[in-house]
């Protein structure tokens, strides 16, 4: 019940709490506008889409603020619904009062994410298009934001649209079919209904194929750095937070003991884990150091093995049966102490992939070559990175599966199935679709979704 459309006003604080130049104010609804002017005797209501100036005042008359305050005619609104932004300086004291006084006037204090329900329940969104006004919001990357912006102008939807139609077509011509076929006469060949299905599922294909490079914008890449001891790794460390460091809300520090950074190359997000030494030995607390890098190492999507280049070290049939089988990425550092070439007896690892990246973290040499080779791992986990609608979460991905999985049923079967058990996965297949986009979404997903905004969104 709490998705139906009501004729309730909703205000909530739109700024972030704490004090501020400037705070914002926002109610949507019917009486809105009715609201605004209770609190705002010299407001304009017939001046739209343009700031104007106005006086705050209280029940008593007194002045609390000046404001500056935007009207937004339904349908031309955020939500779909009359809208007023008022905007005065940022006292939480003031915007509380603000807030109290709507309601007051009749107002309900917004849930989270409400106002974005009301756009998609307004049809002014689509499912894929709010989560992305989360998403935006919640971006500790440049990369993301832009990820979610191009999804909040609606990719996904237009990527399935033409999907859609063709399905419905499909849907069409057979339900004809059913309905005036005389006899056993089908209107459709199997081949061509096989055609037909064949021809819709790569633009499905493609979309959850996107999902990798969405994940990897959404997540970012792991990478646990490892090494012997003096290798390098926490001066290297330093050099890639240093450069790169993001801005997260997450609590910096640790991961079970092992230091960790979140940064941002590119816009990819990259979360490092500098490790302790990994070498077998009987020191207690080293010990505990090389199950912290062992932990670090199962926990990470890749890992970047720091070598001393400057000093030959022996194969390590320990490490390497721990990096068998895991994207490795080896370093080999203190290139600035070589008088000459002895790297290539670094036999640490036996065989990796990639070619060895050679640094100083010292004077900084190679640090930009280190940031492209760790670009690379993380495209390569997401080989496939599309650069249209990206699928970002699981429950898109969820749906596209399920409505590709649904049209293969169909097409394997086209041969010799009664058209009307065909149309049952051809539904599935339109139903899934039309849940990604939210045209159809159980309640309880959509409380789900929308219980994850925060409160003025
Ligand atoms: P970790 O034990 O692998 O974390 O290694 P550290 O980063 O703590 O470095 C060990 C020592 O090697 C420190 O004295 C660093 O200053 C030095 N070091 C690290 N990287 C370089 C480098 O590229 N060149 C030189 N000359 N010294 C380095
Ligand atoms: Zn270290």
């Amino acid at each position: 019940a709490a998705n139906l459309l009501d004729d309730t006003t909703i205000v909530a604080i739109a700024t972030p709490p704490g004090r501020g130049g400037i705070g914002i104010v926002r109610l949507s609804g019917p009486s809105a506008i009715a609201i605004a002017q209770e609190l705002l005797p010299s407001l304009k209501t017939e001046t739209r889409r343009t700031a104007q100036y106005a006086i705050l005042h209280d029940e008593a008359g007194a002045r609390v603020d000046d404001a500056i305050v935007t009207l937004f005619q339904s349908p031309h609104s955020y939500t779909g619904e009359d809208v007023v932004e008022i905007a005065t300086h940022g006292s939480p004291i003031v915007l509380d009062w603000l807030v109290r006084a709507c309601v007051h006037h009749g107002a309900q204090p917004a849930r989270p994410g409400e106002f974005t329900e009301r756009a998609f329940l307004r049809g002014r969104l689509d499912l894929t298009g709010a989560e992305a006004v989360r998403d935006l919001i919640d971006a500790q990357t440049l990369g993301q934001a832009k990820l979610a912006a191009q999804q909040m102008g609606g990719s996904i939807a237009a990527e399935v649209r033409p999907t859609k139609e063709a399905l419905v077509a499909l849907i069409a011509t057979l339900e004809a079919g059913i309905d005036f076929a005389e006899d056993d006469l089908d209107t459709l060949p199997a081949a061509e209904i096989e055609a037909r299905i064949a021809a819709i599922e790569p633009a499905l294909q493609a979309l959850l194929a996107s999902f990798a490079h969405g994940r990897l914008m959404r997540e970012g890449l792991r990478l646990a750095i490892v090494g012997r001891p003096n290798a390098g790794k926490s001066s290297l460390f330093n050099r890639l937070v240093q450069q790169d460091r993001a801005i997260v809300t997450a609590t910096p520090g640790t991961t079970r003991d092992v230091i960790s950074e979140h940064i941002s190359i590119n816009g990819v997000p990259v979360e490092l884990l500098d490790t302790a030494g990994l070498r077998e030995t009987d020191d207690e607390a080293e010990r505990q150091g090389v199950a912290r890098s062992r932990r670090a190492i199962a926990d990470a999507d890749a890992v970047l093995l720091i070598l001393d280049a400057s000093t030959p070290t022996e194969k390590d049939p320990a490490l390497n049966e721990l990096l068998r089988d895991r994207p490795v990425l080896e370093v080999h550092n203190k290139i600035d102490l070589l008088t000459r070439d002895i790297s290539a007896s670094n036999e640490a690892v036996a065989h990796t992939q990639r070619l060895p990246v050679r640094t100083s973290a010292t004077t900084g040499e190679g640090i930009a070559r280190l940031r492209e080779a760790i670009l690379t791992i993380a495209r390569g986990e997401a080989s496939t990175h599309s650069s249209g609608a990206t699928l970002t979460n699981l429950r898109q991905r969820e749906a596209v599966d399920r409505a590709l999985q649904a049209l293969q049923r169909a097409r394997t079967a086209a041969n010799g199935t009664p058209h009307e058990m065909l149309l049952l996965d051809l539904y599935e297949s339109l139903r899934a679709l039309d849940e990604l986009t939210g045209q159809t979404t159980a309640d309880d997903v959509l409380n789900l979704i929308f219980s994850s905004f925060c409160i003025g969104k």
